[in-house]
């Protein structure tokens, strides 16, 4: 598992390497996907380094789960006029495949479901 160190998604955050960048504050950075799966895939993480979401607890995690989630609902409204989904992927059978949390928010399409 990586550390805040060598993390992918950390690195995005301390910008050693480029991304699209949606939105950025002092509690998280939001970044367009770079193998999108829809017109819209935007990728929101918390600045500070977590693995998943079962790792993400706390009462320090309260106020940036929050701010996670209004993140990703103010980039659906504002790119997915026509509605947007944001998922957690957590896991094997989930598909994760960066450790650093992060909700995609996906638009601009009609999204099926149940997801695959
Ligand atoms: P997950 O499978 O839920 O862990 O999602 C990881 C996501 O990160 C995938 O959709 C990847 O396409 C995306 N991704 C991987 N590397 C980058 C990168 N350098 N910039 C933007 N998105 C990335």
């Amino acid at each position: 598992m990586p550390t805040a160190e060598n993390c992918l998604f950390c690195k995005i955050v301390r910008k050693e390497i480029p991304a699209r960048e949606e939105y950025r504050d002092e509690h998280v950075v939001a970044f367009h996907d770079v193998n999108p799966q829809a017109p819209v895939h935007v990728l929101v993480v918390p600045t500070d380094h977590a693995e998943h979401l079962s790792a993400f607890t706390g009462a320090a995690a309260d106020g940036t789960a929050a701010r996670l989630l209004y993140t990703a609902s103010e980039i659906g409204r504002r790119l997915g006029p026509g509605g947007y989904r944001v998922v957690i992927n957590e896991g094997p059978d989930a598909g994760q495949s960066v450790f650093h949390l992060h909700a995609h928010v996906l638009a601009g399409r009609p999204l099926g479901w149940p997801p695959g």
